[in-house]
């Protein structure tokens, strides 16, 4: 905690003069462009990833980057994506999993849950992504299965995001767009979900050492597209 007290010393001390009026002016109102849904992580640090400054990115995070569908659940984060549409008016959300989340893991592993009924519970959120992997590509294990399985429960998450009915009009008359990211922590790359080709494609041209794109094959219609 004493490292938490003394940051925000240092923060308020070591503060430039263009930031000390960005957040003057931010004082009274924000017009964030994108709403960011990531997972808790630690590792994840959005604005420092994307270089971005005070108000511009509307961030929510929870355990697995997960939106439940409408109408299962009241959460917080479809309450906080329904005042990003209406009231921020994003015109994009992206929901970005990570390379070794600990939420997937746990999809592959359910005993790993042992002594965590809220965690269980939350997870279920994510089984379309645990029946997409163990009903089509059962035999993906380890490494690239928990990595299939992360570009799944984001492309399920994307699905369930899309049966807000906030979401569903904003992007019936092309005034919000939805993206669905990986973030792999060790390579420090993205990629991005390409709905017409069904696959996860890098964000950032010239990117390498990434692994081939495993094919979502079943979407034929574009839920997302690359920003
Ligand atoms: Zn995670």
């Amino acid at each position: 905690m004493e490292n938490l007290i003394q940051g925000f010393a240092d923060f308020r001390r070591d503060m430039s003069a263009e930031h000390r009026s960005l957040f003057a002016k931010l004082a009274s109102g924000q017009t964030p462009h994108t709403m960011f849904i990531t997972c808790a992580d630690s590792r994840i640090m959005p604005e420092l990833m994307f270089n971005a400054e005070p108000g511009e990115l509307f961030v929510y995070r929870n355990v697995g980057n997960i939106v439940p569908p409408y109408a299962q659940h009241v959460s917080g984060v479809v309450a906080a994506i329904e005042y990003a549409v209406l009231a921020l008016k994003v015109q994009h959300i992206v929901i970005c999993g990570h390379s070794d989340c600990g939420a997937m893991k746990a999809l592959q592993n359910p005993a790993a849950l042992k002594g965590m009924p809220s965690v269980t519970q939350w997870l279920m959120h994510a089984d379309v992504a645990r029946y997409v992997v163990a009903e089509n590509r059962p035999t993906i294990l380890g490494e690239e299965g928990l990595r299939y399985l992360t570009e799944e429960n984001v492309v399920g998450q994307l699905e369930h995001m899309r049966t807000l009915p906030v979401v569903a009009a904003a992007m019936a008359n092309g005034s919000l767009r939805i993206h669905g990211w990986i973030y792999d922590i060790a390579r420090t790359e993205i990629t991005a979900f390409d709905a017409m080709e069904g696959t996860f494609r890098p964000l950032v041209a010239g990117s390498n050492n990434l692994p081939d794109a495993t094919p979502h094959a079943r979407f034929s219609v574009p839920v997302a597209s690359a920003a």
